[in-house]
């Protein structure tokens, strides 16, 4: 009989409780106006208050100088693959990929997509993407060097940068942004989608130096940075309720102590499903090498298809939601994002002791 479910979807993801039961609280009469946040227009001023608050409470959480412009974006981390080389790899039109795995491999192939040539810098194929690639071998100029610091369906995370020998660079942050901390100096342009660490899907996170904003010439105009930029993002009907879910989860943070308090509460969760991973017979981390392990996606498994299977079917049945792993690495996944507590990593590994033990 569920009566609490935890959810470990790698996204759409958990929202915090007290954003899902404020959303409801406000949803038939956004502040007074008579109006829900689904009706309300993007020229009111009801939503350019909130678009702003969301904005400037974002910066606050991540420390973004007054340098970098933040732009709230459409089409996901996916269209940002392409955005990003068309904005930036002007000059050189090349860049390096640093390949960490599946999502960085996808930044690559849409970026030569539009002419650009990729030169794979650092792969971590010979590890099969279980450790995280470093050194860099560089040759030549590149417009940026392209990172992916939390790989999603692989399970690592880069708590340390690869020095990058002065390059630009360019990290998709989709799975960890807010939730592990990073200095936004280290980077030329940030993007993640919201999904995942933020809200639901819909919004995307680009937050980029405003130095760099202007080189392309003549881009379709949802492309074009600066256009989004001068236009505060509101070039068409930007994602309301997107926005204003986030703002929510940034007061959320803001709350909590914000993104080293998040860091900290997402390294006991994961801890605690290392440890248990670690000291197993039945269940092997897919990712051996500590320093590498993501905090927020842990791909676990037994070795055996038929019997990941029937756990994931008897995990179900218990209310821990969604722990099938990605087709690419098989197995389990739990995502432990910002949202997800740590009574729920509790009830996994209770559950897994619970499992072994009938496997014998
Ligand atoms: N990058 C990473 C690291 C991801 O995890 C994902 C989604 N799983 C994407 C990019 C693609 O994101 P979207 O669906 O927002 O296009």
């Amino acid at each position: 009989n569920v009566t609490e479910v935890y959810n470990f979807s790698a996204g759409p993801a958990v929202l915090p409780v007290s954003v899902i039961k404020k959303m409801q609280a406000e949803q038939p009469s956004f502040k007074d106006s008579g109006m829900s946040v689904l009706e309300i227009s993007h020229r009111s001023s009801l939503y350019e208050e909130m678009f702003h608050q969301a904005k400037s409470d974002l910066r606050k959480l991540m420390k973004i100088p007054d340098t970098y412009e933040i732009l709230f974006q459409q089409g996901g981390a996916t269209l940002q693959f392409t955005a990003t080389a068309l904005n930036l790899a002007t000059k050189q039109k090349r860049i390096g990929l640093i390949d960490s795995g599946h999502w960085s491999q996808r930044a690559g192939q849409e970026a030569q997509l539009v002419g650009v040539e990729v030169d794979p810098v650092a792969s971590g194929q010979a590890s099969g993407y279980t450790e995280l690639p470093y050194q860099l071998n560089l040759t030549g100029a590149y417009d940026y060097l392209h990172i992916t610091t939390n790989n999603t369906i692989e399970g690592t995370m880069y708590r340390r940068l690869p020095a990058t020998e002065g390059n630009l660079l360019v990290g998709d942050m989709s799975s960890n942004i807010l939730g592990q901390s990073y200095d936004v100096n280290d980077f030329g342009l940030i993007y993640a989608g919201a999904q995942k660490n933020i809200g639901p899907a819909g919004l995307t996170i680009v937050i980029v130096k405003k130095d760099l904003l202007g080189q392309a010439q003549a881009l379709p105009a949802m492309l074009d940075y600066s256009k989004q930029a001068k236009k505060d993002s509101a070039l068409n009907t930007p994602p309301v309720f997107a926005i204003y879910a986030a703002g929510l989860v940034f007061k959320w943070l803001l709350d909590l102590g914000g993104v080293a308090a998040m860091q900290k509460r997402n390294e006991k969760k994961a801890a605690l499903l290392y440890d248990y991973l670690d000291n197993s017979t039945l269940f092997k981390p897919a990712v051996t090498k500590v320093s590498d392990r993501s905090t927020t996606n842990v791909p676990f498994m037994t070795g055996d298809e038929a019997l990941d299977a029937r756990f994931i079917e008897e995990a179900t049945a218990q209310g821990l939601l969604n722990l099938k792993g990605h087709r690419l690495v098989g197995g389990m996944r739990a995502s432990l994002y910002n949202a997800f507590p740590y009574e729920g990593v509790e009830a996994l590994v209770a559950f897994m002791e619970k499992f072994a033990k009938t496997v014998g």
